[in-house]
């Protein structure tokens, strides 16, 4: 009864009001509970120490005016309201700091902060203890409460030190908070500084700092963590992210241009001046016959190798757009992998070797050699590795080396590059496989290349379930370590490979179409001449058109066995020349069952399908076309 009287009679208005607003506070946020984000959690943190700050701030004010109450424990009562008060304060600027640095200060700063507030902590309490044995802040004469000389100190001066800190802060990082966020921050701050203020001054008659700590709370709940309020952060954010994301594409973008125009220009330059050069041998009077042929079959050579580089760049741009879009795919067949070791060595061994390098190679001959998997993408793999090992290295080895393990039906080949190139960085190591990356410095900025050729490895390695791993040491030399699973088709191991089986695939590209007529529809004279030329080696009969319809012309009036349609052409495209013939299947009789065929520069994945499902071509092939894949491709037709 006497503690309701003296709660009525005594100033703690300010306290029950601040107790009544935390519990609401603490309503309000459990309706908003399905937003949860770090900050909000300290601010719950903030007002459970701020509501047992309150409740000792009145048990301890209530107790002082009763006498019957013990001294020590008036005592632990004004302490626990000093130490509660104090931390409530440190909790408000760890909330104003987390909030203004929004969850990004997890570095060493950040730690050594905690470090620091955890020893001023320590040492007030310490402090507060000592005060026990050695009244320094406060002590109890008679009945009354007496202040010490640290009594302002600790009392007021320590958690408005914290206050301060926070203010600074807040001035300090300005820039990072919006502008209800900056009002929002700065009115909790003054305001319970201006309740301990006013406390102060009031001689402690009043308890206004709890009463202007669940003020500052409300501030905070309602301008800063409220659900609305957070969802528009939100969305602020995802916003902000979409737009540095569109920069980077665009960067990008810009980035792969200006790379590729680079790759492309450099190999055609040479094409072109090659030609040039070619041109003026042949038409130079002045040089003997044999020593013009000499010359220009070297230039024309040339040629060959920049033709081959510019294709080796735009069949990377296909691949990666292949991958990127999920498209490619792995076709497996038998292969042996010796052969493949073999194709690779021969180039390799003289690559390095036209720049210096000792190329060596080791292969565990244990291993199973005769296997299923896509070995024009495995050689691709170990051709983008070892190219790469070659173009950084300025000399000394550079080494292929196949070891492995059998799993049940299946081998794990693992292959490594190992070169004494200029190395990496640790630094660049985490971003070598993505597409388009090139590690820029000193060294590397010399050398050519599209950054594709890594980010290739590791998805073609990804899409076989194999996977790839690099150690590198930057000035030494560079490791890269691809594990391949392929399924073993026989137990012929690698060393008991025989040549014989060499000579059946060579056998298989010998075709010949003799007997057959063939028409080639293409209007660039070139490409006619190339496809003309391969018939010719396989003794077909060959008929060119130049245009649709003067191929629909030959077509009307002779059966073919093949036609090989090319589908971009100027007047009419081979879409539509195929189209006439499709509509109007009386005036084309002749060839009514024969295969048109579309050639296309075309290559992208996907493509297959549209020419024959969409277009009604009977099959497709990609230009630029080998031998082998015009006889592939007459064998399935030519019967
Ligand atoms: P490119 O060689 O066309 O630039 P890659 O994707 O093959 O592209 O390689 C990406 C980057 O990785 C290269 O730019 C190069 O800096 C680095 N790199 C690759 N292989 C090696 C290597 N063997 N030694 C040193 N750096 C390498």
């Amino acid at each position: 009864m006497k503690v309701l009287e003296l709660i009525l009679s005594g100033g703690y208005y300010f306290s029950i009001a601040a107790i009544g607003f935390i519990i609401l506070f603490f309503i309000v946020t459990g309706v908003n509970g399905d937003v949860r984000s770090r900050t909000r959690k300290m601010m719950n943190h903030t007002a459970l120490i701020a509501l047992f700050g309150c409740l000792a701030e009145m048990a301890s004010t209530i107790a002082n005016n009763i006498d019957e109450i013990p001294v020590p424990v008036k005592t632990i009562l004004f302490s626990a309201n000093m130490s509660l008060m104090f931390l409530c304060s440190m909790y408000f600027v760890r909330y104003t700091y987390a909030f203004i640095l929004k969850d990004q200060d997890t570095s060493e700063r950040g730690r050594k902060y905690t470090y620091i507030s955890g020893m001023i902590v320590v040492a007030f309490h310490m402090i507060l203890i000592g005060n026990f044995f050695y009244p320094i802040i406060f002590f109890y004469d008679g009945p009354d409460v007496c202040l010490g000389p640290l009594y302002i100190l600790m009392g007021y001066l320590a958690p408005a030190f914290y206050l301060l800190i926070g203010v600074v802060g807040i001035f300090t990082q300005q820039k990072k908070l919006s502008r209800r966020e900056f009002h929002a921050l700065l009115s909790i701050h003054l305001i319970v500084l201006l309740g301990a203020f006013l406390q102060a001054i009031l001689d402690d008659e009043v308890l206004l700092v709890s009463y202007s700590i669940a003020m500052g709370l409300y501030i905070v709940n309602s301008f800063l963590e409220s659900k609305d309020y957070l969802r528009l952060v939100e969305t602020n954010i995802m916003l902000e992210d979409a737009e540095q994301r569109a920069n980077a594409a665009n960067r990008s973008k810009s980035a792969f241009l200006s790379t590729m125009s680079h790759e492309i220009r450099t190999p055609m330059n040479a094409v072109l001046g090659l030609n040039e050069m070619t041109r003026m041998t042949l038409t130079d009077d002045t040089l003997p016959e044999p020593e013009r042929i000499e010359k220009s079959l070297e230039y024309s050579e040339s040629i060959k190798g920049a033709g081959e580089t510019l294709l080796y760049v735009i069949n990377d741009i296909l691949d990666i757009s292949k991958i990127e879009s999920g498209k490619l795919d792995v076709v497996t067949a038998p292969y042996h992998m010796k052969t493949l070791l073999e194709e690779l060595n021969s180039v390799f061994s003289y690559q390095a070797e036209a720049k210096g390098l000792m190329y060596i190679c080791h292969i565990d001959g244990d291993l199973p050699g005769y296997v299923e998997g896509d070995k024009l993408r495995v050689r691709q793999i170990i051709t983008n590795l070892i190219n790469n090992a070659i173009k950084y290295t300025k000399s000394g080895t550079v080494s292929l080396d196949v070891s492995g393990v059998v799993k049940g039906e299946e081998v794990r080949y693992d292959i490594s590059v190992t070169d004494t190139g200029i190395g990496i960085k640790p630094e660049s190591l985490p971003h070598l496989f993505d597409v388009f990356s090139r590690v820029d410095d000193s060294e590397t900025h010399y050398i050519e290349g599209t950054g594709l050729g890594l980010a290739i490895v590791k998805n073609l390695l990804g899409l076989m379930g194999g996977d790839v791993e690099v150690e590198s040491t930057y000035g030494k030399g560079s490791t890269f370590i691809i594990h391949l699973p392929q399924k073993i088709l026989s137990g012929e191991k690698i060393s008991e490979y025989s040549k014989a089986q060499d000579k059946a695939q060579e056998k298989a590209v010998e075709f010949s179409a003799a007997g057959f007529l063939i028409l080639i529809v293409d209007d660039n004279a070139m490409n006619r001449a190339v496809a003309k030329n391969f018939l010719e080696k396989m003794h077909a009969d060959v008929e060119t058109a130049t245009s649709g319809p003067e191929a629909l012309e030959m077509i009307r009036g002779k059966k073919y066995d093949v036609v090989l349609l090319d589908h971009m052409m100027p007047d009419m495209g081979g879409d539509e020349v195929l189209h006439i013939i499709r509509e109007h299947p009386d005036e084309f009789v002749a060839n009514s069952d024969t295969p048109i065929i579309a050639l296309t520069a075309n290559a992208q994945t996907g493509l297959r399908e549209k020419y024959i499902n969409e277009y009604g071509f009977t099959d497709y092939m990609a230009k630029p076309f080998r031998y082998q894949d015009m006889v592939a491709l007459l064998r399935a037709y030519l019967k």
